[in-house]
């Protein structure tokens, strides 16, 4: 994500009724800021969050978290929702190391993790967020049959992440390397901002689902 200091964005956030300025205080307790006790999924780095909010669109009972570091980014997935009626949304500014002081146990029903950034160098493995570092923390806020789901066009990361999954004790229900060309696993594809740059350039999209 190319970053640019966009000014006041911090404050835009802080006046959002979508973005929750102190997540740790809903921790176990997300059902309520919902107001319902809908299942909860969220995306991991969702950049300007084209793909949550078109979700949270399509899906009225299901709840939706977006999750991403920088505020810069963050202010525009707030301004796409500026004018839409949306009650199944939030989104937390935060680096997703810290995701369990945010969700309790079994509160999470699925994990998005799209185009997360590869961290090529081997000292930054347990930066990526399919390193078994992440699953770890992963698995302290997913419910027993929760997934995870991940989509890169980067052959490294998606590699990497095929051998982190059986790694940290997970199952691979399944994965393709052509997921545009998948007949089945491109049912319901919901193309994210950088999912439609790549596949634009010709880069296959990668695909897998974990579960434990
Ligand atoms: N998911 C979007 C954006 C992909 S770029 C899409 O597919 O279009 C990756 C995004 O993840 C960037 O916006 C980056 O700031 C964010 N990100 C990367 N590592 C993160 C982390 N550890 N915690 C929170 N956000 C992260």
């Amino acid at each position: 994500m190319r970053l640019r200091n966009v000014p006041g964005s911090r404050e835009a956030i802080a006046d959002s009724p979508l973005a929750i300025n102190e997540p740790k205080e809903l921790k176990g307790k997300w059902n309520e800021e919902f107001g319902n006790n809908n299942p909860i999924r969220i995306e991991i780095g969702m950049g300007k969050g084209k793909f949550i909010t078109q979700l949270a669109m399509e899906n009225p009972d299901i709840n939706y978290v977006g999750i991403e570091k920088y505020s810069s980014v963050l202010i525009r997935a707030i301004e796409k929702c500026e004018d839409i009626e949306i009650n199944n949304l939030r989104f937390i500014r935060m680096e997703a190391e810290y995701i369990q002081d945010v969700f309790e146990k079994d509160e999470v029903d699925r994990i998005y993790l799209n185009f997360s950034d590869p961290w090529p160098k081997d000292r930054h493995a347990k930066r990526r967020l399919t390193s078994k570092q992440f699953f770890e923390r992963y698995d302290g806020i997913l419910k027993k049959d929760g997934i995870v789901e991940f989509k890169t066009d980067n052959d490294l990361l998606f590699q990497f992440s095929l051998e982190q999954v059986p790694e940290a004790g997970w199952n691979l229900d399944k994965f393709t390397w052509d997921l545009h060309n998948d007949e089945e696993m491109v049912k319901g594809n919901v193309m994210t901002e950088y999912e439609s740059k790549f596949s634009a350039m010709g880069n296959p999209i990668h695909k897998l689902i974990a579960s434990r």
